[in-house]
């Protein structure tokens, strides 16, 4: 098992995407913070899956990634817990389908908040950690629209943009230092997020909820095929890995070749 002794914390990790994520690294031995919103007992639940299964610590921590103070707190937590932190997954993402005339300015603060703000926060309280043991990875679940937008998604695509260029920087910034970072740019994966713009596209665009899946959401991915979140999960677990060590401020895309085009 690769990542045995490390400890990871993946924000936005009771759902989707960043669920695959705490259950890849698990799977090679890390010791897992899960976060994010949801039922208590359904989150203990993946607590538990996860402990049990794979024979890792796994705890679970409720920060509000719209909040600064909770995310020093989830660091504060991690680090008494564990002792150390190596890993941050900065997953947590939130959407909202608007034209831009009619985008409610909450929506922005809170897109921006949670999107870019929010891995802001983490690594600002979580870098120094890393730095004393000598060796750290920090991943950021940028999307697609880091590199190309689409209509409808302002706050959205101004937080991944924004998310990659922070990735840059803190590359630079901690590259004597062992600790990577670098941002995943997933296509479309059919996580609880894309079921609700599938509604959202369909409003703003007056069109049929099947009319979005195939012509605006598989329309964007030559494959034409959703990515899976398995394929998330394994591309982080490589670049946690040793073979990774030199790959730093890249901006890796999984999306059937989306921004090919
Ligand atoms: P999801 O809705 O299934 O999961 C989002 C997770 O974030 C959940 O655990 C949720 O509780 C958590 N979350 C939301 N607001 C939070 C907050 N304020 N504080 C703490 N946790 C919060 O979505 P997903 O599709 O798995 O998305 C995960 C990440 O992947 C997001 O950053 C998203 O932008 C990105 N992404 C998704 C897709 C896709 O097609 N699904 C594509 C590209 C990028």
């Amino acid at each position: 098992m690769k990542l045995q002794g490390k400890v990871a914390i993946v924000t936005g990790s009771t759902s989707g995407i960043g669920q695959g994520i705490a259950k890849a690294l698990a799977q090679q031995g890390s010791d897992i913070v899960l976060n994010g919103f949801g039922e208590p007992d359904k989150i203990e639940q993946e607590r538990r899956f996860l402990s049990d299964k794979y024979n890792v610590t796994a705890l679970y921590h409720p920060a509000d990634m719209g909040k600064p103070d909770e995310i020093a707190d989830l660091i504060s937590i991690t680090k008494k817990e564990f002792g150390k932190i190596d890993i941050l997954v900065n997953n947590a993402g939130v959407q909202y389908v608007a034209p831009i005339t009619e985008m409610p300015p909450e929506k922005w603060d809170q897109i921006i908040a949670i999107d870019l703000s929010s891995a802001f926060h983490m690594i600002h309280h979580g870098l120094p950690h890393l730095r004393e043991n000598g060796w750290g990875r920090i991943i950021n679940i940028a999307s697609a629209h880091g590199l190309v937008a689409s209509p409808f998604k302002a706050p959205y695509v101004a937080a991944k943009h924004g998310l990659l260029g922070l990735t840059k920087v803190v590359a630079l910034e901690a590259a004597r230092d062992n600790v990577t970072c670098n941002a995943i740019c997933p296509g479309y994966v059919r996580t609880p997020l894309v079921e609700g713009q599938i509604k959202g596209q369909a409003k703003a665009r007056n069109i049929s909820e099947e009319d979005v899946i195939q012509n605006i959401i598989l329309g964007a991915q030559p494959t034409k095929k959703f990515i899976e979140i398995e394929e998330v999960g394994a591309l982080t677990v490589f670049l946690c890995g040793d073979h990774a060590q030199g790959m730093n401020g890249q901006i890796i895309s999984i999306d059937g070749g989306w921004t090919a085009q």
